[in-house]
């Protein structure tokens, strides 16, 4: 088979992609294994299309603000994408708006976080609204699990991922000029300086002018088969995310309703769907975690119900389990979407989408559809590969990520529940932080310091030592 442009991907990123390149007028092939295989990212979404509610404050630097630039223009894009695949399809898929965020005490991150999604909001000129939420919108928590403040987004979309992928489907099957092949690609063809085409399971080779890596996680497999001739890519892990359908709660539910991110994901959600089932949502668990094993397990399903049980509504309680499923999000190393051309000539990637790429597909479909058929490309690209400063090491002070991992981190390991007794959420924290500074950090603070604990321990070999060091270690230097 010989195509103007290979897209490898059977999610909604790759049939994006393909949808937008056939309409530009391109031969396409879009290759890719079914999106009802455990574990496709598109499949385990809900979905919501989250502008705001994925703002976190510990996202402030410059890319952080082009990425939340980026989820508003995708976002406004929904509609005419939403069309055109209905057009093709004759399969609506209906996009409703409104989320109500809520946050509760006992995560101490919710509140800061809430101010944040209210800022951006301020910010985008999106309206937003302080609210004190009832059953009317599915807001029924159990005693002592109330929000503490709560923020309505009368802008923020969200639709039915199952029935995207469906009209996707079936709009790729009329749309002129593409080919759906439903295969695993092994490798990239080249001809030592350029892509030529891939070559399938079973020995099959397809070719083609371009080809465009848009298979989630399975991206990461074939960089790795090219090896430095792609250029210094950012590494794609899977982030593993476990969600459920429920049915049978009798709250309304007109909206979706969702807790700020947390616990490295995209917070604890509930997605309305329009035949009564609820969608919830989400772990997130980053490969090679214990119990990140392929399929869902009972502690995932166990930590998501426990938090939207108590936290949004106790009926979820004695609601029908309908169904669980897990998806493997890319999630590139410095979190970033990829996108655009590679080292290797006419070969681009379109994935590291992370926890937004329902949201981000129409942007990133029209920036690759752009930079392969126009001559003068005008959109804005903020996350090219080949960026520099992507993949300097130094790019982000390491006290900042050790920071951030270790608020989500503790805030995950409180749950199922959140709460710690006195103040000890705050002491385990700054112990966690300073250990870790004088465990990975050379300064000659921790320097002292480790020769200071090392003494310590060797006159005093007792375990009652223990809590002298989380006591030294969890009071704040400057208090
Ligand atoms: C539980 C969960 C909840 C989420 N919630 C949201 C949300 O609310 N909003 C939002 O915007 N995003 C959400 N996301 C993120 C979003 O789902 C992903 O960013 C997006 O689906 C990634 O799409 P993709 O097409 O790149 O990857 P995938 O959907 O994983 O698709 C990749 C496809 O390529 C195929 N493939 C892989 N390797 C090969 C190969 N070698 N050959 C052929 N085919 C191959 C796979 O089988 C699969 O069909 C969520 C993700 C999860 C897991």
């Amino acid at each position: 088979v010989i195509s103007d442009i290979l897209v490898v991907g059977g999610g909604v990123i790759g049939k994006s992609i393909a949808l937008g390149l056939a309409d530009a007028g391109c031969t396409v092939v879009c290759v890719g294994t079914s999106p009802a295989l455990p574990g496709t990212a598109s499949t385990a979404a809900g979905a919501m299309l989250g502008v705001l509610g994925e703002v976190t404050a510990d996202a402030g630097s410059e890319l952080d603000g082009a990425e939340l630039r980026f989820r508003f223009d995708s976002a406004r894009r929904y509609p005419a994408f939403l069309d055109r695949i209905a057009q093709l399809s004759g399969s609506p898929v209906a996009l409703t708006y409104g989320t109500l965020v809520v946050a509760t005490g006992a995560n101490t991150d919710d509140v800061v976080n809430l101010r944040a999604v209210e800022q951006a909001a301020r910010s985008l000129g999106l309206r937003h609204e302080r609210t004190v939420a009832g059953p009317k919108v599915g807001l029924r928590p159990a005693i002592g699990h109330e929000p503490v403040d709560a923020l309505f987004l009368p802008e923020e979309g969200f639709l039915d991922t199952g029935r995207l992928m469906d009209a996707l489907n079936l709009a790729l099957d009329k749309a002129p000029g593409v080919t759906l092949v439903d295969a695993e690609v092994v490798a990239v063809l080249t001809d030592g300086s350029s892509a030529t085409g891939v070559r399938l399971i079973d020995g099959t080779e397809l070719t083609a002018g371009q080809v465009v890596l848009a298979n989630g996680v399975g991206v990461q497999p074939l960089l790795d088969r090219l090896g430095p001739v792609v250029g210094r890519l950012p590494k794609l892990l899977p982030g593993k995310g476990v969600s459920l359908l429920v049915a049978g709660v009798s709250d309304p539910f007109p909206y979706v309703v969702r807790t700020p991110n947390r616990d490295f994901a995209c917070g604890s959600h509930i997605v309305p769907r329009a035949d009564g089932q609820l969608y919830v949502g989400a772990t997130n668990r980053v490969s090679a975690t214990p119990g990140s094993a392929e399929g869902v397990t009972p502690g995932e399903v166990h930590s998501l119900l426990h938090s939207v049980i108590h936290e949004v509504n106790v009926g979820l309680r004695t609601a029908s389990l309908v169904s669980t499923r897990y998806g493997l999000r890319p999630m590139s190393s410095d979190r970033y979407p990829v996108i655009g051309r590679t080292a290797l000539d006419n070969l681009s990637v379109a994935t590291g989408t992370y926890r937004n790429g329902i949201l981000m597909a129409p942007l990133v479909a029209d920036i690759i559809t752009e930079q392969l058929t126009a001559t003068d490309p005008v959109l804005v690209n903020p996350f090219a590969p080949q960026a520099g400063f992507r993949v300097t090491p130094s790019a982000r002070p390491t006290e900042d990520v050790l920071d951030e991992g270790l608020r989500h981190l503790v805030s995950f390991l409180l749950e199922p529940g959140g709460s710690m007794p006195y103040d000890r959420r705050r002491e385990l924290l700054t112990f966690l932080s300073q250990l870790s500074r004088l465990a990975f950090l050379d300064s000659p603070d921790t320097v002292a310091k480790r020769t200071e604990i090392r003494q310590m321990l060797t006159d005093y070999p007792v375990a009652e030592m223990i809590p002298q060091l989380f006591y030294a270690l969890s009071t704040p230097a400057d208090s």
